[in-house]
């Protein structure tokens, strides 16, 4: 027997905790949402596997946290268990975007309400800021994730196939809808490829029946421990009701600003 290298131990355990396009998007979207977002955009290039951008308005990275926040087990949501009692945020492990950079290539852009101009950092595998430089965006966090599982082909094999392909995005569109359920304040959509059709509207609508809402949820739920072992945290405050969109057609429409 032979002990395995910290490199290797890193990318199997990050391999864990980040195993599909799906979980990136969940993982950063809760991020976004514990930075107290209003809105925020996903985008998605060649089904998230040569680019997934989450861009929110948030309350930003504080220049010095930008060191660690990549680095696994640096969270600022909780200090100990002890905290998990009182937890208000989706997050508290501190893993997430560390195991992001180890599977991928990751910038962050990020601009707090304190801070002149935003800084765009890139990390490396192990979640260290390799380079930075000032940038353009407004408040709020911009996370790129590119190439993922370039170093996996297991993992990119479950991405052989345009069928499957698709069924992730079904998927992701599934989840985003639970969140934009969840939060009837937030403004939440999906882009797929530049000009492809929004996936999901700007704005969801408010109301959902009370059936809809809870399959909805409960299917979420399910995906989130099929796919992650895991399941969603927070108290989601539910909203009463009307039809859910069934078709993109029918969301579009629901979404198009009211005729005067
Ligand atoms: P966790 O969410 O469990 O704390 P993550 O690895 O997902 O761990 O994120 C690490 C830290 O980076 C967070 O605790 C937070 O301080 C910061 N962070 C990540 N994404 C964002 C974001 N979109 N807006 C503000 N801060 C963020
Ligand atoms: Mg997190």
């Amino acid at each position: 027997m032979h002990q395995l290298s910290a490199h290797t131990v890193r990318l199997l355990s990050s391999a864990q905790v980040v195993a599909s396009v799906l979980n990136v998007v969940k993982e950063l979207t809760e991020n976004a949402l514990d930075a107290d977002a209003t809105a925020i955009d996903v985008k998605l290039e060649n089904f998230g596997l040569e680019r997934i951008e989450v861009r929110d308005n948030g309350i930003g990275i504080r220049a010095e946290d930008a060191p660690v926040m990549g680095v696994r087990h640096f969270t600022s949501k909780i200090s100990s268990h002890e905290d998990l009692e009182t937890l208000q945020t989706y997050g508290f492990r501190g893993e997430a975007l560390g195991s992001i950079c180890a599977v991928a290539e990751v910038t962050v852009t990020t601009k707090t309400k304190d801070d002149d101009v935003s800084v765009q950092y890139s990390l490396d595998s192990s979640g260290n800021i390799v380079s930075q430089k000032p940038s353009h965006l407004g408040q709020g966090t911009t996370v790129s994730v590119q190439r993922l599982f370039r170093n996996l082909p297991v993992r990119r094999q479950l991405y052989s196939s345009s069928k499957k392909c698709r069924e992730e995005l079904r998927r992701i569109q599934e989840v985003l809808t639970a969140f934009a359920i969840v939060k009837p304040e937030l403004r939440i959509a999906l882009y797929h490829n530049k000009g492809e059709a929004v996936r999901l509207v700007r704005q969801m609508p408010s109301r959902f029946s009370r059936a809809e809402v809870t399959e909805t949820l409960r299917r979420m739920c399910a995906e989130l421990e099929r796919s992650h072992g895991t399941c969603l945290h927070g108290r989601p405050f539910l909203r009463p009701l009307v039809d859910l969109p069934r078709t993109d057609e029918e969301a579009r429409t629901l979404a198009a600003p009211a005729a005067l």
